[in-house]
């Protein structure tokens, strides 16, 4: 049987949304294939191991809870820094996704820190979130992915990180440039709730085939096609 260590990056305090259907969904369809998920929540004070995993899924939380996960994830900065560029799988959702990028203004408008793994910022708005049904496509896939979205940040995007998808429905990163979320090596990172593995199981698969493929290539083919 095929095993892999599972990180759930502050799983403990960022949960909103039932984000963590995520990681149940990938360990689902992993399960179906025979591969089993050790997870592993890794929290304040916890050390982040860049070789030890196969899987990392950071997820969303209020903005008290990503002020303290912003403090104590510096400490963690160069080995999730060393485990993304290392094409490690990486999956950040709403506030994760913030904290993955260069830092975050909160609705208070304190500036929160991120680690600068992935090259984006995220600005407040006054007043107002962006809340609805979602739909957008990511064309190098040739992929739709129906969600929800719930957030007041808005996220912009540098050079070298590619959205998850053009937004079709809905607002996206933040209302202007139709980006959506953020696809940078084997990092995903998205504003879906629903959660966006729950609803866009073509998504799933793929990013499971990633994660299987890194260490199992050949039974990634067998089992993925
Ligand atoms: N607090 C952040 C925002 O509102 C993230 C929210 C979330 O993770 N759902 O933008």
């Amino acid at each position: 049987m095929i095993e892999l260590n599972v990180c759930h990056l502050y799983g403990d305090l960022l949960n909103t949304y039932g984000d963590n259907g995520n990681l149940l969904m990938l360990k689902h369809r992993a399960k179906k294939r025979g591969i089993h998920f050790n997870i592993e929540i890794i929290s304040l004070n916890d050390p982040f191991d860049a070789d030890k995993y196969d899987l990392v899924f950071f997820g969303g939380g209020q903005d008290y809870e990503q002020r303290i996960v912003s403090k104590d994830i510096q400490t963690k900065k160069e080995a999730i820094i060393k485990y993304i560029e290392n094409d490690g799988v990486t999956v950040g959702i709403c506030g994760g996704f913030q904290l993955l990028g260069h830092y975050y203004v909160d609705a208070a408008g304190n500036r929160i820190n991120g680690i600068g793994a992935l090259n984006h910022y995220t600005l407040n708005q006054d007043n107002n979130r962006f809340i609805g049904d979602i739909v957008i496509k990511n064309n190098e896939f040739g992929e739709t992915y129906k969600g929800f979205e719930n957030h007041n940040g808005r996220t912009f995007l540098g050079e070298g990180v590619k959205p998850l998808g053009i937004v079709e429905m809905g607002h996206g990163n933040n209302g202007e440039d139709k980006t959506e979320g953020a696809h940078y090596k084997q990092t995903y990172c998205s504003y879906f709730h629903g959660p966006l593995l729950v609803r866009n199981t073509t998504l799933t698969d793929r990013i499971l085939k990633e994660v299987v493929k890194k260490r199992f290539p050949k039974e990634a083919e067998a089992l993925f096609g």
